[in-house]
């Protein structure tokens, strides 16, 4: 069974103002492998970061979701919160009730609503995160281009001149593609060939 730890953040008032957060960490509690849930007001500022490490540490948590705003703010920051506190960062989820609802409703009965239910896809999803692991792996720096027309001659070109070798494939008997077909080409009536 997962251990998992909820944390929901007020924004200051950008959440806690168009959401009972008190009633969804109420309801997280009672979410399948839900072990903790709690609130703060800044989830991203070092206090809020060190509670997230305490508590995971402290309970013995294995995936933690934070409800807070978008990922693309601060889902980089939770990841090393996470492996600051010794986690596989992956064992993560987000769940965005700033943007995604709090901004974006008035009916805080709703909108109190909507953010359970994000959370609770969130806990449903982090359950199922297995570790990443980023790696590095040797490359052959040689391209392939397929196509002598004009766009693979560039590409190849391109290629060519950051310093790569490239081997260009056409099935036609000559390269040029359709430019070879071409008399003159606007707006200079250069010969295309
Ligand atoms: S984690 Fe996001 S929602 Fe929470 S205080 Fe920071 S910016 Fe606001």
């Amino acid at each position: 069974m997962r251990r998992v730890g909820v944390f929901i953040c007020h924004c200051g008032t950008n959440i806690a103002a168009g959401i009972d957060v008190g009633q969804v960490v109420e309801a997280a509690k009672e979410m399948p492998g839900v072990v903790f849930a709690t609130e703060y007001k800044y989830m991203c500022s070092e206090p809020g970061q060190e509670m997230v490490k305490e508590a995971i540490r402290e309970q013995g948590l294995d995936r933690v979701v934070i409800a807070a705003c978008t990922p693309r703010m601060h889902e980089a920051t939770f990841r090393k919160t996470l492996a600051d506190a010794g986690m596989n960062p992956y064992l993560l989820e987000v769940a965005n009730i700033r943007e995604q609802v709090a901004w974006v409703h008035t009916d805080k009965e709703g909108a109190t609503q909507k953010a359970t239910d994000l959370v609770k896809m969130a806990v449903a999803k982090v359950t199922k995160n297995e570790p990443l692991y980023t790696s590095t792996i040797p490359i052959n720096k040689r391209a392939l281009v397929i196509g002598g027309g004009i766009a693979g001659l560039q590409a190849a070109l391109d290629i060519a001149d950051a310093g790569h070798k490239v081997v260009i494939v056409e099935k036609e008997a000559t390269i040029g593609g359709k430019m070879a077909m071409l008399d003159k080409t606007f707006p200079t009536l250069d010969c295309s060939a």
